[in-house]
Parts: structure tokens; C-alpha cells; sequence
């Protein structure tokens, strides 16, 4: 049995090292998933609201604890860990006010004399979680699951146990029923057993494209729904007519959101060639004001890597890239869990900044001929989470709007989750979509009612 281990990425003190459940205590608390969810399933969407909306308050007056549970777990910067929090309650508030309509009885014309869909909540829903958002991916599942009358079990990274136990904790003050949110304390290895649990009817993963693939084998053999929120590199594309301004301070979100270990951060950017140098520099010029340290500290503005490993890697990725041909314009230092703000230019597909999933802050630049060849190098990427575009040209806009292999793209503007739009992948970026009418209708079954 193996224990769930935290350290601090800024102290790299352990913070807790807990033991986890045993095969016993996980099958318990499925089976006590299930019970629960008869009862559950019956309660009335005000019922579920008046809870829900608890919740949102209980996140609000808790923001500050919350937010340093996680600054500690993962060492993203304080005022995001913040954000983060608040961006849960707005999840609950969204669904609280909104899942009703959105799973009202929908009447279909046909030749009965009514017919219609109703939809209906399938059970027990794992969720298997990553620690770069440690509360916002759960809430992003959990406000529509339990919204739809569902019952949840977590299975958190063994990294953030703490954020984990702190959502269980909001769940059950709020006043959903005991079993309702369950916490499974449980490392990767036990997710299969619980996905071939009888009692789990479906399961959705936000992490890695192969912890997805794993676990999408394994729910397709047992025939149970998945939903899979993977990796992406997503493409930040700047055209020659674009507010450079605008792209540039927009850019520094973009990619530094988290130390950069985003999903749906920007990875690719792709310039054309009369603005590329001019947009370069203007990226140089704001790395070079960026502040390392203490992300609890209100003045840092560049946070550690997640653990020392995670800045192996970005290191490796950036010295295969140079050795590949890429230049490097700034940083390309390590120091501990540091990862210093770098921007490798003449970065070409075939590289592993351009192929792979870059997690840390690393602008890997590519030059563009034109506009078209810009959509083909946006396009060239195994992943397909989302681009951003920027351009005065409403037709240049269209081009991206229709012709980009990505699960969104946002034009002059960061791509970012949102609860009142849908979010969610193409290509190896995962299936299925979180938030929204869409998100809610992935954990229900869509029962066609027909009466002559
Ligand atoms: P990860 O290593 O894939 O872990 C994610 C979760 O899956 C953890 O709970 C992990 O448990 C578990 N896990 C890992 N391997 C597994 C396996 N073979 N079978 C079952 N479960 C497994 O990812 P991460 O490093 O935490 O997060 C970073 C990745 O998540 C990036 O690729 C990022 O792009 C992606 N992500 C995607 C989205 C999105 O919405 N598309 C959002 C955020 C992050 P342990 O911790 O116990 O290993």
C-alpha cells in the first residue's frame, strides 16, 4: 500500500504523508454511494439548489484558508489560488441557478400523441483529478453532477489530499447527505478496481493524455461512460494586423497562468513574420520584470514548478529543443523547483517545445509566412484543447473560427473556462465537455418517452 505524499514546491517540506484507503474502506464507500444515490436521486432540484448555493457561500467566507491549503499543496501564486476559489462558488451558483432549465423535459413532435426526453441521473460518478486546479476541476465536475441528482467519488492527485479533503469537508457543511461527495483517498493504481466496481456508472478524468487512455480502456471494457479532459499545446497566434499591446499582456497570462502548468495555457505562439521580432521583444521586455519567490507573498509574479521533477522536465524539453535548433532569447535556468521565464525562437514542429506539452513558463516561438500558414502550424499539433487569435481582420478571424482543429478558439482574447460556455477537447485533448447546458448532460440518461 503506498501513502499519499504532499510536499511544498517553495519549502519542499513534506506537509502530510497519509496512508491510503484499503481495498475494504474503498469498496465501502462505494456501495455507500449507491445507497445513497436512491435516496439522493429523489430530491428536488430546490432542495439540490438550496445546498449548492451553500456551498458557494461556504467557499466565499473560506476563500482564504482554501487558498492557502492550496498555495501549500501546489505553490501556485496566493492571488490565483484565490481566483480559484472564487471561481468555484461561481460554478455552484451557475448550476444551482441553471440545472433545472437545462434538464426540464424537452417535448419532441413524432407520431405519438406526446412524446419527449426526460433526463435522468445515472449513479455513482468517479472522478479522477489532477493538482494544477486542484479545487476548480473538481467543482467543475461536482456542481453538475450533484446538480443532476448523481452522487460523486473523488479521486484526487496524491499530491493535493489536503485541497481533496477540504472539498469533502465544503460538500458536507453545505448539507448534501452523508455519501452524497466522498473523498477517495487512493493513489492511481486503485482507480481501476474502482471503475470495474459495479456500483460506479461512469467516470471522467482531467489530467494527462495517458492516465486518459488508461483509463478510458477500462470504463470501454465494462461499458461505462467516460469523459476524458486531457493535455494541450494550445496555439497563440499573433497576425500582422493584430493589437500588439493587447497580445503581448495578454500572452504573459496566457503562459505564465500557474508557472505555465495549465492546460489550456498557451504553448505555441505562432507570429507572422512582419511582426515577429517587434513581438518578441515586447515579450522580453515583460519576462525580464518578472519577480520569483515565495507565492504565498502578495509580490511574487513567478511561482515554483509543482515539484522538482516537473522542472527536470521542462528543462529537458527546452535543452532538446536548443540542441534541435531552437534559439534561446531568455532564461533556460533551473533552480530547485524554479523554472526560469524562457523564450526559445526559431522553434519548428518536430521539436519537443512545438510536439509535446510544455508545463512550465516556456514561449516556444515559430515564425509564419501568413496567415494560412499559420492556421497549418496552429493545426500541427496532436492536441486539439483550444487556440487563441489575434487579428483586426474580421475574415482572418473566420478562417481560425472555422478551419482550427481545437475544441475552441477564442479571437483577440485568452482561452479561458467559463461555466455559462462549454470546455473540452478534440484530437487527443480528450472527448466529451465539461460546464454549461452541454456539461450537465453527460452524467444523465437521455430517456425518450413515447405515449400514444
Ligand atoms: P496525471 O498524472 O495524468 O494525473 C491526473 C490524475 O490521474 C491524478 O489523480 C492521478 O493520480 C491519476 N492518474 C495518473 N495516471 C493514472 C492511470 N494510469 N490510471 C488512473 N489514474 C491515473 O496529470 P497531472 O500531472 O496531475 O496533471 C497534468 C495534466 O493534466 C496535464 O497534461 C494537463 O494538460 C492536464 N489537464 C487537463 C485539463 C483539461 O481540462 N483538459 C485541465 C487540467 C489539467 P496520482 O496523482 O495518484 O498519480
Amino acid at each position: 500500500m503506498s501513502n499519499l505524499k504532499s510536499i511544498d514546491p517553495y519549502t519542499l517540506k513534506t506537509i502530510s504523508e497519509l496512508p491510503e484507503l484499503t481495498d475494504v474502506e474503498v469498496a465501502q464507500k462505494i456501495v455507500h454511494s449507491g445507497e445513497q444515490f436512491e435516496n439522493y436521486r429523489k430530491t428536488t432540484f430546490a432542495e439540490r439548489k438550496e445546498r449548492m448555493l451553500k456551498a458557494a457561500a461556504l467557499l466565499k467566507e473560506r476563500k482564504k484558508e482554501y487558498a492557502r491549503t492550496i498555495t501549500s499543496e501546489m505553490g501556485k501564486l496566493i492571488s490565483e489560488s484565490e481566483s480559484e476559489v472564487e471561481k468555484c462558488a461561481w460554478v455552484c451558483e451557475y448550476y444551482a441557478d441553471h440545472a433545472e432549465a437545462f434538464l426540464s423535459e424537452r417535448i419532441i413532435e413524432s407520431d405519438a400523441e406526446r412524446s419527449s426526453v426526460i433526463f435522468q441521473p445515472v449513479g455513482p460518478v468517479l472522478a479522477v483529478m489532477p493538482w494544477n486546479f486542484p479545487f476548480w476541476q473538481v467543482f467543475r465536475f461536482a456542481a453538475p453532477a450533484l446538480m443532476a441528482g448523481n452522487t460523486a467519488l473523488l479521486k484526487h492527485a496524491s499530491n493535493v489530499q489536503g485541497c481533496a479533503a477540504a472539498i469533502e469537508e465544503v460538500f458536507t457543511d453545505a448539507g448534501f447527505e452523508f455519501h452524497v461527495f466522498q473523498n477517495l483517498a487512493i493513489s492511481s493504481s486503485k482507480v481501476q478496481q474502482v471503475i470495474e466496481h459495479p456500483g460506479v456508472k461512469a467516470v471522467t478524468l482531467t489530467g494527462s493524455t495517458p492516465a486518459g487512455a488508461s483509463v478510458a480502456s477500462v470504463a470501454g471494457a465494462q461499458i461505462k461512460k467516460s469523459v476524458l479532459e486531457l493535455g494541450g499545446s494550445n496555439a497563440f497566434v499573433v497576425l500582422k494586423d493584430a493589437d500588439l499591446e493587447k497580445a503581448a499582456d495578454t500572452a504573459m497570462t496566457a503562459r505564465l497562468i500557474n508557472a505555465g502548468q495549465s492546460c489550456i495555457a498557451a504553448k505555441r505562439f505562432i507570429l507572422e513574420k512582419e511582426i515577429h521580432d517587434t513581438f518578441v521583444e515586447m515579450l522580453r521586455e515583460r519576462v525580464s520584470k518578472l519577480q520569483r519567490g515565495d507565492p504565498a507573498d502578495a509580490d511574487t509574479t513567478l511561482a515554483p514548478l509543482v515539484s522538482q521533477v516537473q522542472a527536470d522536465e521542462i528543462e529537458q524539453q527546452v535543452h532538446a529543443s536548443q540542441q534541435s535548433g531552437a534559439t534561446l532569447l531568455a532564461g533556460g535556468k533551473k533552480e530547485k523547483t524554479f523554472y526560469e521565464a524562457t523564450i526559445l525562437t526559431d522553434v519548428e514542429p518536430g521539436m519537443p517545445v512545438f510536439d509535446e506539452e510544455t508545463f512550465g513558463p516556456v514561449f516556444a516561438v515559430t515564425k509564419a509566412e501568413n496567415g494560412a500558414h499559420a492556421l497549418e502550424l496552429s493545426n500541427q499539433s496532436d492536441f486539439g484543447l483550444g487556440m487563441q487569435v489575434f487579428t483586426q481582420s474580421d475574415a482572418s478571424a473566420d478562417l481560425f473560427v472555422h478551419e482550427a482543429s481545437e475544441g475552441s478558439v477564442f479571437v483577440n482574447g485568452l482561452v479561458k473556462s467559463d461555466p455559462r460556455l462549454p470546455f473540452g477537447g478534440v484530437k487527443t485533448s480528450g472527448y466529451g465537455r465539461e460546464l454549461s447546458e452541454e456539461g450537465i448532460r453527460e452524467f444523465v440518461n437521455v430517456k425518450t418517452i413515447w405515449k400514444s
